[in-house]
Formats: C-alpha cells, sequence, structure tokens
C-alpha cells in the first residue's frame, strides 16, 4: 500500500508561503488535506470568527481544487481524528504549521509524540511569525518584558525575514475520503442574520493580497500619524487576515520593503508599520512564556482591584449605549463590522476598565465573541495592556478621556456621526459631549437626551477618581 502524506491545516488558510503544505507536496505522494473544526478546545472560534473561517475555507476549497487536491473537513478531537486518519490512510508523513496558544502547544506536543510512536514522520512549520519566541531572548537568556528592546534588540537584529515561497502549482494526488460539507456545520448566522455588515470583507488569500495592496497604494504614506484616526484610512485592516494565515507576515515584510523602494514612502511610516507587526510578534512572546496570559492579571498586585462589574453598565457598553459618543460609536462599529480601530480599541477598553470598574476578564470575552480577529496572543496581552496589569503596559492611572480623546482623533465628527446617527446633526464642538448643549442645539439637532440618545451613564470626572482609589487601594495592599 503506497504511503500517503497528511498537511493538517489550522491558522495557515493559504497557498502562498506556505512551509508545511510545499513540504508535504514535496514527498511526491498522494496527500491528504484536513480541517478539523473542534469546539471543544477552548477559544475556539467565537460568534463573528465562525462567519470567518466559514468563508475562508470555501475560498481555500477552491485554491485546492486547482491543485487538483480536496479539503477534507472533520468536526471533532482534532487529535483523535488525525490519528484515526493516518492509522486508515497508511500515512507516512503528517506536516502542520505552528500554532502558540497553549492549548494547542500541549495538544501537538502530545499527538506528535503518540504518531512518531506509531512510525510516522512528523515535521511543524513557522507559517506564523517573524521569529519563533523561543528564537528571541535578552543577554540572561530570559523572555523580554518589554517592547522596545524586545524589538531592537531582539528581533531588528535578526534582519528581514526569508523570502516567502512560492504559491505551489500544478497538479497532485490526492485520495478521496469522506468529508463534512461546510455548510452543514452552520458556521453562518441565519436567526438573526447579524452579519450582514460583515460583507465590507473579503475572507481568503485573494481577498489579504488585495487588502494588502490598498494599504500599500492609499494607506502607508502618512501611518505612522494617521494610524491613529479612526475616520481616516490609514491602516492596513489585515488582522483577521493574519489571525487565519491567509497572508504571512514575511509576505506583508517584502512586499512592503518592495512598494517602498518603487514609491515615495518616508522610513518613518514604513518602521512604524513593521513596529505594530512587532507588537503582534511581542504578543505571540508573552503568551509562550506566560501562557496564563489570557486568564490571569500578569502583575498580580491586580488580583486586589475592587473592580464594581456592574451587569448594567456591562450591557450599555456592549451596545454602545454609554452616553459617550466616541465608545458608542465604536462599540457599534464592532458590533455592524466585526472590526475597531486600534486607537478606539484603546479607548473603549479603558472605558470598561477605569470609568466603570470592570474587570478586563469581560472586556476580552466580549471582543472574543465580536471581533472578526480574535486572537489569544493579541487580545489578551492588549487588555492587559490597557488594564495596566500586563507587561510593558500603560500605567493604570493614565485614563483615557473620552471626550477629549474623540475630539483629537475625530476632529470632525465623521466617525462618529457614521455610527451614532442619532447625533449627526449636531455641531461639531458639541459632538463629543452632548451633555454640553444648549435646550436650543439639542432641539435643532433632534436630539432628545434621555430618548434619543442616553445621558452618560457615569460623570467622567467622579469614575476617573473611583478608578483612582481603587488604584490607591491595591497599592497600599502590595
Ligand atoms: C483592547 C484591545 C484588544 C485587541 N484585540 C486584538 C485581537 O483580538 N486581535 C488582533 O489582531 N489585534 C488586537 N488588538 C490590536 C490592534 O488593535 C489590532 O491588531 C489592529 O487594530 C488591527 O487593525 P489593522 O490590521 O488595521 O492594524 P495595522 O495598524 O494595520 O497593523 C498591522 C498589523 O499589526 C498587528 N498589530 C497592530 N497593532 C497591534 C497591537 N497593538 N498589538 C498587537 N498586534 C498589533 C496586527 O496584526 C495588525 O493587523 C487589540 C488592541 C486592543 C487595545
Amino acid at each position: 500500500m503506497q504511503g500517503v502524506t497528511l498537511y493538517w491545516l489550522r491558522q495557515d488558510l493559504r497557498l502562498h508561503d506556505n512551509p508545511a503544505l510545499c513540504a508535504a507536496l514535496a514527498h511526491n505522494q498522494p496527500v491528504i488535506v484536513v480541517y478539523v473544526l473542534d469546539e471543544s478546545a477552548d477559544w475556539s472560534p467565537g460568534g463573528a470568527q465562525k462567519w470567518w473561517l466559514h468563508h475562508s475555507l470555501s475560498a481555500l476549497q477552491t485554491g485546492l481544487e486547482k491543485l487538483n487536491l480536496k479539503l477534507t473537513l472533520k468536526r471533532g478531537d482534532s487529535s483523535q481524528i488525525i490519528e484515526k486518519l493516518a492509522q486508515q490512510h497508511n500515512v507516512t508523513h503528517v506536516h502542520w504549521n505552528r500554532c502558540y496558544e497553549p492549548q494547542a502547544i500541549a495538544r501537538d506536543t502530545e499527538l506528535k509524540q503518540k504518531l512518531q510512536t506509531q512510525g510516522v514522520t512528523v515535521a511543524s512549520h513557522n507559517s506564523a511569525l517573524l521569529h519563533e519566541p523561543w528564537e528571541i531572548s535578552t543577554k540572561d537568556g530570559g523572555p523580554y518584558k518589554v517592547f522596545t528592546p524586545f524589538w531592537r534588540k531582539g528581533c531588528l537584529p535578526k534582519g528581514a525575514p526569508a523570502q516567502p515561497l512560492a504559491t505551489p502549482a500544478g497538479s497532485y494526488k490526492t485520495i478521496d475520503i469522506t468529508s463534512d460539507d461546510l455548510d452543514q456545520w452552520q458556521l453562518l448566522p441565519t436567526t438573526p442574520n447579524w452579519s450582514t455588515g460583515f460583507n465590507v470583507w473579503q475572507p481568503g488569500e485573494v481577498g489579504a493580497q488585495q487588502r494588502l495592496t490598498d494599504f500599500l497604494e492609499n494607506g502607508l504614506s502618512g501611518y505612522k500619524e494617521l494610524r491613529n484616526r479612526p475616520d481616516l484610512p490609514h491602516v492596513s485592516r489585515l488582522s483577521a487576515h493574519l489571525h487565519f494565515g491567509e497572508i504571512s507576515v514575511a509576505d506583508i515584510w517584502h512586499q512592503t520593503e518592495a512598494y517602498c523602494a518603487a514609491h515615495d514612502v518616508s522610513n518613518t511610516d514604513k518602521d512604524h508599520f513593521f513596529s505594530e507587526l512587532g507588537w503582534r510578534e511581542f504578543s505571540y512572546h508573552l503568551l509562550y512564556h506566560f501562557p496564563t496570559l489570557p486568564t490571569e492579571n500578569w502583575k498580580s498586585t491586580f488580583n486586589d482591584y475592587p473592580w464594581a462589574d456592574d451587569e448594567g453598565w456591562l450591557q450599555a457598553w456592549q451596545r454602545g449605549q454609554t452616553g459617550y459618543p466616541i465608545v458608542d460609536a465604536a462599540m457599534r462599529e464592532l458590533w455592524t463590522t466585526g472590526w475597531m480601530h486600534n486607537r478606539t480599541r484603546m479607548v473603549v477598553a479603558s472605558f470598561l476598565i477605569k470609568h466603570l470598574r470592570i474587570h478586563w476578564k469581560h472586556g476580552t470575552a466580549w471582543f472574543w465573541d465580536t471581533l472578526l480577529d480574535a486572537d489569544l496572543a493579541n487580545n489578551s496581552a492588549s487588555w492587559q495592556w490597557v488594564a495596566g496589569s500586563g507587561a510593558d503596559a500603560s500605567p493604570y492611572f493614565r485614563i483615557f478621556n473620552p471626550i477629549t480623546q474623540g475630539e483629537k482623533f475625530d476632529p470632525k465628527g465623521d466617525y462618529v456621526r457614521q455610527w451614532v446617527p442619532e447625533l449627526a446633526k449636531l455641531p461639531n464642538e458639541l459632538l463629543h459631549k452632548p451633555w454640553e448643549a444648549a435646550p436650543i442645539d439639542l432641539l435643532q439637532a433632534g436630539v432628545k437626551l434621555g430618548e434619543t440618545y442616553p445621558h452618560p451613564i457615569v460623570d467622567h470626572q467622579t469614575a476617573r477618581n473611583a478608578a483612582l482609589a481603587g488604584y490607591e487601594h491595591i497599592k497600599k495592599a502590595r
């Protein structure tokens, strides 16, 4: 019986620059390409991500067919399914691209050992990061805990990543095995269908490449300054494509270098964009070395923080009904499109943790369910960064003022007007603080506070003082 190669797809839903796929095809024997939906795992895809996954797998299916390869879909315990497939089909080689979530590392390590004892050769590959988390260490050999030295001393001296691998071409041998039907997985919401606003996205590697091209041509110039403006198109919006592995970070790196070499783009903008990719690397570095990052305060002093955890306030935040226009605009953008701008992610996270004194875990959970790019490393590290409990975190006493943040980063009010249309007719100077409007201004703008738009659920100054008092409490408890 002829030997078979198995390629297990996970967060690498692409053909281009895919080391595990290339290695699997190189054996020159029939290939099984399998994706397993394993919802028993912690942090399995949230509601929004299921939508993306459906479309991404569908796009990949089309790409694989051009190589005469079939995408086999299975649902259940991933280790058991891979082991069974290996036994049933005389699999001699298994390849996968690495995942870095703690549970995935434990699962993969165990499965690798099991398969190896059964005589199967298993190889894992890096398709997701510029550098493996264990390749970057301080002089003492430990992990970095501060971003700037991590990036400047740990990553940049290693130079550019390897050139991307070409997309495989030609026709490959495969074997026909039973697959689930993607539609039967019911990943798309139906009753109600809350995903209609997601049609701004094109999941899959064609969509990822288009998004990168669009960013290089229209967003990169001015990125360093304008990336903070949620009203302007100066960020790449590549995060979900990156999370699902539809484009590699090495590919982004080299395409950006090539574009900048041929066009008039400042090094400042290019380097700043690369450093944001560096924050992603840093988050993965932290998660790898501190696997409790998604669930526990990195700084344990925060364990004693006196959270208020008010359910009504949490709901007002989730629904974009806090009475603070920049917060509400962002939360509605998230609900409608499955994505939120980085500046407003920081503002809404700060508002939840500091103004409402609601534990960051409630924020990560909501983001997990509603973000298309929900990513365990980035989400956990970022929430802890805002909370002040994380590595290299923003100090707790840095409390974003939602009024001045709105005025500074949405100066013409375009962002708020798009997502909070009931305030659209207010003049710019009142848009970020409608409670200061005179009755005549409210009347002319058709705004009835408490009816068409809520009063602020907390007073900014009172909330700020309460947050700082909580911080004093943990400082004393130390
Ligand atoms: C509270 C909070 C939660 C977040 N949750 C997530 C999450 O679940 N998934 C996620 O991918 N990002 C998360 N981020 C980081 C960041 O907001 C997004 O990566 C970014 O907004 C995505 O938009 P973009 O692709 O246009 O970014 P760009 O500005 O174009 O950056 C390019 C890429 O760099 C990476 N990146 C940029 N900023 C950061 C950052 N601060 N930390 C880590 N990586 C970064 C992303 O992969 C991004 O796609 C979170 C930030 C905050 C403050």
